[in-house]
């Protein structure tokens, strides 16, 4: 029991990674709440750990929205007493543009969502963390958010990279109060985001071809991870990069 006695938000955890993030986490004893926008995959994953004789709470949250933060976490707190663990996993990738070719909405709408939705849940939890004692604060990122790529939106390269640097900035703000900020940067995960590259086969060999290890990685490989850097195993680890990614960042 890694995470036993703590109470723990995952942002985007209907589906992907963060939902075998939320059932990893419920596994190791932690109660878990999953945010998200997708009402009926987030209820299924919530009925499921509760099931298995975990502790889940579902809620409707979308990530850009500051008071569907403020109500999340006061309604996990509510529920479970305390919050020990955020991870602000929620994000999108949109369609391939150029940078050229792509427009000032399309930079807004993804910037929204992965870098001031991290901005927003780290502000909404600080509060409660502090009033826990301390505690762990996990961003996903990503392998773009350390280098650029050629056939990946612009935008999406600029908002992992901006959470990089957020997650150092609160990383060394909140130290002092035992509130650890690290990021986690996968390489490609086999999840739904990346369901339609899949079907083109000429991504798939281009993609496995970067991939020292010659294959995609599974959510789980991530997850275990998150959860070392959620867990007081890593209690002196604090504005780290963790990245999971096959050898794809080593070349
Ligand atoms: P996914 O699409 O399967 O899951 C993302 C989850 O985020 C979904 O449940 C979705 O509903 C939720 N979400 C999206 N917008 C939201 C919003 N506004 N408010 C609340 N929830 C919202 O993708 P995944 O692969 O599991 O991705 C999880 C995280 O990992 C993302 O931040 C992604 O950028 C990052 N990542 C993914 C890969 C990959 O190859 N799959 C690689 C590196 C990083």
């Amino acid at each position: 029991m890694r995470l036993a006695e703590k109470v723990a938000f995952i942002s985007g955890g209907a589906r992907g990674m963060g939902e075998v993030e939320a059932r990893l986490f419920a596994k190791e004893g932690a109660k878990v709440a999953i945010g998200d926008v997708l009402e009926e995959d987030g209820r299924r994953v919530e009925g499921e750990i509760n099931e298995a004789g975990g502790e889940a709470l579902f809620l409707r949250l979308d990530v850009t929205s500051e008071p569907d933060w403020q109500r999340s976490i006061a309604a996990t707190v509510s529920r479970f007493g305390r919050l020990d663990i955020l991870v602000n996993n929620a994000g999108i990738t949109p369609a391939f543009a150029a940078l050229d070719e792509s427009t000032l909405s399309d930079w807004s709408h993804v910037m929204d969502i992965n870098a001031a939705g991290v901005f927003l849940g780290m502000r909404a939890a600080i509060p409660e963390l502090r009033r826990a004692g301390g505690g762990s604060i996990v961003n996903i990122s990503s392998i773009l958010g350390l280098v650029g790529q050629d056939n990946v939106h612009p935008a999406y390269i600029a908002s992992k990279g901006a959470v990089r640097l957020l997650t150092k900035s609160a990383a060394v703000q909140y130290a002092a109060e035992g509130i650890r900020v690290n990021s986690v940067h996968p390489g490609v995960i086999d999840t739904d985001m990346i369901a339609a590259a899949r079907a083109d086969p000429s991504w798939v060999e281009q993609t496995l071809a970067r991939t020292p290890m010659g294959r995609f990685g599974q959510s789980e490989e991530v997850a275990y991870g998150v959860l070392y850097l959620a867990s007081d195993e890593a209690s002196y680890v604090t504005g780290t990069e963790l990245v999971i990614d096959g050898g794809w960042t080593a070349q």
